[in-house]
């Protein structure tokens, strides 16, 4: 298949997806950019669907196989986001109530790929809030680790996670509370924390201006929020290059709509202010370092070198969020007092 909408050139409707008929009533429109309102969306990427895994567990969801949708990019702030978004009640819900296997649910505990992510941030709200007891709470916890590893450096934290699975897991594991309950719950009934986390887990929720506001309301006065999104901006610029070094290769950045938000470092912030942030700090986020292969895995080493030699030029460099260096993007803001 071609893919003229790939090229590092103002893309065309014409390059993209047409509206198609067996789209009717799929989608609603999404018309405005999710974080500064600009009207200028401008297509950049097909989204693509493919759900047949969930033809017995979820038919409904299964039809949105083939299924054909843009991403668009705003001309204001860089922000990319979906064109519309399906109106199949509970989409999301339904597409991550995945029935985890306990083998995989405990490796993901045990896994130390993550680690470098989060020995980052915790060193970082280290440093900024201070006393004791310090309370946490870790949005989107997954299986719990960085609970864990946030009661392992002193601090009162608990957890959000929506996956009975996983959250059931952490909670058995860790020994703190996990919630099972959306944020806005948690506020309304008069919980706060010094310190929330959101890491890697604002890409998969629409409308991510809201849920930061919601967040802001968690965090005593003077609390401080950790964020980290991958970079939308610099994810897409380093799959157009693998377009063209890799013959055949097809960019699944949007796919599925398992990423929904694509964050530019100037989208990012404009978001936190919009939820009522202040003392907004910009860095690169730490890479991932994905597990090597058994043996000498030269690839593997090969490309955790690359992505940590990155990491530590965009790092150093003067204004390096603003650089293609830097592939995820970590932000620190506070609660106004
Ligand atoms: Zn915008």
């Amino acid at each position: 298949m071609s893919t003229p909408e790939l090229q590092d050139r103002p893309p065309t409707s014409a390059a993209l997806l047409p509206e198609r008929s067996e789209n009717e009533g799929r989608f609603s429109p999404v018309a405005a950019c999710w974080i500064c309102e600009g009207l200028q969306l401008a297509p950049v990427l097909p989204v693509r669907f493919e759900f047949s895994i969930y033809r017995e567990q979820d038919p409904e969801l299964a039809d949105y196989t083939n299924a054909a949708l843009n991403l668009n990019r705003c001309g204001d702030c860089g922000f990319m986001q979906p064109a519309g978004l399906p109106t199949l009640p509970e989409f999301f819900s339904r597409m991550y109530d995945t029935r985890w296997s306990p083998d995989w649910v405990e490796m993901e505990f045990t896994a130390a790929y993550r680690d470098p992510v989060f020995q980052t941030v915790l060193r970082e709200l280290g440093r900024r809030v201070a006393g004791q007891p310090r309370r946490l709470l870790d949005v989107g916890a997954h299986v719990g680790k960085f609970v864990d590893l946030a009661a392992r450096s002193g601090w009162d934290s608990e957890g959000i996670e929506l996956n009975p699975t996983t959250a059931s897991f952490a909670a058995r594991k860790t020994g703190r509370k996990i919630h099972q309950q959306r944020a806005e719950a948690l506020a309304d009934a008069g919980l706060s924390f010094d310190a929330v986390t959101i890491l890697d887990v604002l890409e998969h929720i629409p409308d991510p201006v809201p849920v930061l506001t919601g967040l802001q309301k968690l965090l005593t006065p003077g609390g401080w929020i950790a964020v980290k999104v991958p970079c939308g901006e610099n994810q897409l610029r380093k799959e157009r290059w693998r377009t063209r070094l890799q013959a055949g290769y097809r960019i699944n950045l949007a796919d599925n709509l398992v990423h929904v938000n694509h964050f530019t470092p100037r989208a990012l912030r404009l978001a936190l202010e919009r939820a009522g942030f202040t003392d907004i700090e910009l860095t690169l986020g730490a890479p991932e370092e994905l597990p090597l292969r058994p043996g000498l895995d030269v690839k593997g080493r090969l490309s955790r070198g690359f992505r940590q030699t990155v990491y530590h030029l965009g790092r150093t460099l003067p204004g390096g969020v603003n650089t293609p260096l830097a592939m995820n993007l970590q932000a620190y803001a506070r609660r106004a007092r």
